[in-house]
């Protein structure tokens, strides 16, 4: 085995084993998507943590990313990707907030290219890297304030916004497919809630999924 394969695989506290236990928690929290819960078993979430915490990265819990942001917790990746893909799957999926990229990197094996903002030059570049590692080349990446969506490529049959904004975006809802769905948290740092809009002919229509705890959704760049 070279290197790179021992590093994607992990030992011990990241090896195929712990990894199970962690789809199985997922599963009896209520997640029954099998390609979802197939995708988060096999993607090296320990490589999206710093080292340091390379042992905790199995574990049903949101981490420090560095910058004062932090990569979400399983269950919370594993039911905002429940809820953005549809039988029909969507092909092309907008997410503002690429963090870690754990999220990207889960979405980009189950729909066909994922879009990703991020405000933070540095965690970009990360993402960006481990992208190419890890051999995911439908995902692309901009350094941009993320609540202006991304129009050159628009419309998008998914949005994800994985940091919370008070109200949804105007600009993301305009960017949606019709037939498309965004979900994101809305609200304040001590009130958020998961919601669901989907773009009908008629219109758009809303479900929450519950509350929800994510780092704030900020305006411009770092
Ligand atoms: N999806 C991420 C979780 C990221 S945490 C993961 O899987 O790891 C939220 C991220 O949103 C942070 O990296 C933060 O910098 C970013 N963010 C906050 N406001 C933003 C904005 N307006 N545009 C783009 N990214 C933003």
């Amino acid at each position: 085995m070279i290197p790179q394969d021992q590093r994607r695989q992990g030992i011990g506290m990241t090896s195929q084993r712990t990894r199970e236990r962690l789809t199985q928690r997922l599963r009896s929290a209520g997640v029954v998507n099998e390609s979802i819960l197939q995708v988060m078993q096999t993607t090296p979430r320990h490589l999206f943590v710093e080292e340091a915490l390379a042992s905790r990265a199995y574990e049903d819990t949101a981490l420090p990313i560095g910058f004062g942001q932090t990569i979400s917790q399983p269950l919370i990746v594993a039911r905002m990707t429940e809820a953005l893909i549809t039988p029909d799957r969507p092909q092309r999926v907008l997410e503002v907030g690429t963090g870690s990229g754990y999220q990207a990197a889960v979405l980009a094996q189950l729909v066909r290219q994922v879009y990703t903002l991020e405000r933070i030059a540095r965690l970009r570049e990360r993402a960006d890297e481990l992208f190419r590692e890890l051999g995911l080349t439908n995902i692309y990446t901009r350094h941009v304030s993320g609540e202006q969506g991304w129009q050159q490529k628009a419309p998008f049959d998914g949005i994800i916004v994985t940091a919370a904004p008070r109200e949804v975006p105007a600009m993301l809802l305009a960017q949606l497919a019709v037939g498309g769905r965004l979900v994101a948290p809305i609200g304040t740092a001590q009130r958020q809630e998961l919601l669901v809009i989907e773009r009908g002919r008629d219109g758009f229509h809303e479900r929450r999924l519950g509350k929800v705890s994510f780092v704030p959704l900020l305006v411009g760049l770092e």
